[in-house]
């Protein structure tokens, strides 16, 4: 009685299996599982090694990679898709495996919600994920946070390695969305209170910890990645890592147990592996590799998600994930509702819930490009029309159609209101997607430089005209070249509302400038990440939050979550 959201319901009413029987389901033997409860545990990726061994095997594993077209604010459903999809494959018999990100908590607070998908299409327990869950975040949050506190300490206690203070670049983070953290002084008091400095928070899912976490494929890469941070430049700008400081013997410490994959089930029973959750517009947007790589071993089919669009997520999991993991997707679905295809055919958000066919044909200029982004990587997709309420017939046969005059593989999802059974047509469609046999590549040679990359990136996938470097970015530059950093990847901080970074300019904007404001490097997780735009690494919270609608009721129970 206390929720009127359905996601929530339709979670707080199912009836969970125990955690040992799904993990005996996927391949995984109790000795390697780690419960936390009833229905959450992790997965002790050492001793399944151990007890697996090498044992070769012949059989398929196939990888499905979920995006979308530009979204609107609430999200076009890719983890409901993603969940759905996998369900309608366990549905028709394979053994398969979803790899999802964790939720974060900031955006939970805010406007967009959890991300367990929803309806009938969700990874369950679905109110411990979108809260605090195995802790994950909570261990990168503090590994963080004390790397920061010991290289402050560093310099107050007399600053050995000659730490300019006014050049660091590692912040702190907390996963709150609290903008009045972006910048701040501290180290204010006197003598004893630390050297004053500024600095500032960023959201836990931009912190280079947590992308280190993400691509790491072991504890001794972590360890690695993690002594490779660079916190900031000396007086003589040379760079400061984690290693020079000695101190990553302790961070790895913090993650040691954050490292292994959290192991749920979906709605349909299907074993889920939750885990990592950098954002896809200010970070790399997937899952971790090491969940990744374990469903994949353990399934016929994997299911997993990148963040918001092809032009984000799928464009940095192709391009940076696949690259560091060496993994090879079988099939992208490109997700696309009628709403969001009527916004970026100009009708008003308020306006949505109205039959407007013209404007969704219109807004299929925004579909489109992503469909081609796609084909750049030598990657065939499926699109996934997630049908909600509000849909008229008319409108999901004008997309469907469209689809079809335009040879576009497509099918009606509707597993927000039926589950697995809603995507039978949609995993089939995936299906013969195997079979068309793509030949996967990256879309840059990062090996050509920073700029070059950006400049493929912005042109081939954004399609802008060119990339400007504004301020401190020209120089950022050159500092990458003189530090051996110019042929790291490229992870572009870039709003998720427009194929430009001016998220006003919906559709299929093209002759654009990209605007490059700095380039920071993260050696650790082994990317420069782009500032492009307005975009923040610290967002804000709205007007009205969804945290005014939240709380518990008497038997314990969450409502307000969503
Ligand atoms: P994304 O992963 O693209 O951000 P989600 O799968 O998290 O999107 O879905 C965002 C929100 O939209 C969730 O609250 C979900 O319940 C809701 N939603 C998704 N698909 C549908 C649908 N077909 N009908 C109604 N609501 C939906």
């Amino acid at each position: 009685a206390q929720s009127e959201n359905p996601d929530l319901k339709i979670a707080q009413a199912a009836t969970l299996e125990p955690i040992g029987d799904i993990a005996a389901r996927a391949g995984i033997p109790d000795e390697a599982l780690i419960p936390y409860g009833r229905t959450k545990a992790k997965v002790d990726l050492r001793e399944l090694a151990r007890l697996r061994g090498d044992v070769e095997d012949s059989g398929e594993h196939r990888l499905v990679l979920v995006t979308a077209m530009s979204p609107t604010p609430a999200g076009e459903g890719k983890s409901t898709t993603t969940v759905g999809l996998a369900d309608a494959f366990t549905l028709a018999g394979k053994r398969t495996m979803v790899a999802l990100r964790e939720p974060a908590l900031g955006p939970i607070m805010g406007i967009k919600g959890g991300a367990t998908g929803g309806g009938y299409a969700q990874v369950v327990p679905m109110e411990d994920i979108n809260l605090h869950f195995t802790g994950d975040f909570h261990a990168i949050q503090i590994a963080n946070n004390t790397l920061a506190a010991l290289v402050d300490n560093h310099i107050q206690q007399g600053n050995e390695l000659n730490i300019d203070p006014r050049r660091m670049q590692f912040k702190r983070v907390v996963d709150v969305n609290d903008r009045a953290l972006r910048s701040l002084v501290i180290g204010l008091g006197g003598p004893t209170q630390g050297v004053p400095r500024e600095d500032g928070f960023d959201i836990v899912v931009a912190s280079e910890i947590m992308a280190i976490l993400c691509l790491a494929t072991d504890i001794h890469d972590l360890r690695q990645r993690i002594a490779s941070v660079v916190v900031g430049f000396t007086y003589d700008r040379e760079p400061v890592t984690v290693g020079d400081l000695k101190i990553e013997g302790a961070i790895t410490l913090l993650l040691k147990n954050a490292i292994d994959p959290n192991l749920v089930q979906t709605l349909g029973g299907t074993p889920a592996l939750v885990h990592g959750g950098p954002f896809a517009n200010i970070a790399h947007g997937c899952n971790s590799l090491t969940a990744t790589r374990l469903a994949l071993g353990l399934s016929e089919v994997t299911v997993t998600e990148a963040g918001f669009g092809s032009d984000l997520g799928a464009e940095k999991f192709l391009d940076i994930k696949a690259r560091y993991g060496n993994l090879k997707p079988d099939a992208v679905v490109v997700v696309a509702t009628v709403r969001a295809l009527k916004m970026h055919g100009g009708v008003a958000k308020a306006d949505l819930g109205a039959e407007d066919i013209p404007a969704a044909l219109e807004g299929t200029a925004n579909l489109r490009r992503h469909v081609e982004n796609i084909r750049k990587f030598g990657l065939e997709p499926v699109i996934a029309l997630n049908r909600f309420p509000s849909d008229t017939e008319a409108e999901l046969e004008a997309v469907l159609g469209w689809a079809k005059d335009n040879g576009f593989r497509a099918a009606l999802s509707e597993v927000w209101a039926k589950g697995g059974a809603g995507a039978e047509d949609l995993a089939e469609q995936v299906m013969a997607a195997f079979d068309d046999g793509g030949d996967f590549h990256h879309l840059y040679d990062p090996a050509e430089g920073v700029e070059a990359s950006l400049t493929t990136i912005a042109t081939q996938i954004y399609g802008a005209e060119r990339v400007e470097f504004e301020g401190k970015a020209a120089a950022k530059l050159r500092t990458l070249k003189k530090n051996g950093w110019d042929t790291l990847p490229v992870c572009v901080a870039k709003t998720q509302y427009s194929f430009s970074d001016d998220p006003a300019k919906l559709g299929a904007p093209s002759g654009h400038v990209l605007h490059v404001r700095d380039l920071v490097p993260k050696i650790g997780a082994g990317f420069v990440v782009a500032l492009t735009g307005e975009i923040m690494t610290m967002p804000g919270l709205p007007k009205e939050p969804a945290a005014l609608r939240m709380g518990v009721d008497e038997d314990g129970n969450a409502f307000g979550l969503f």
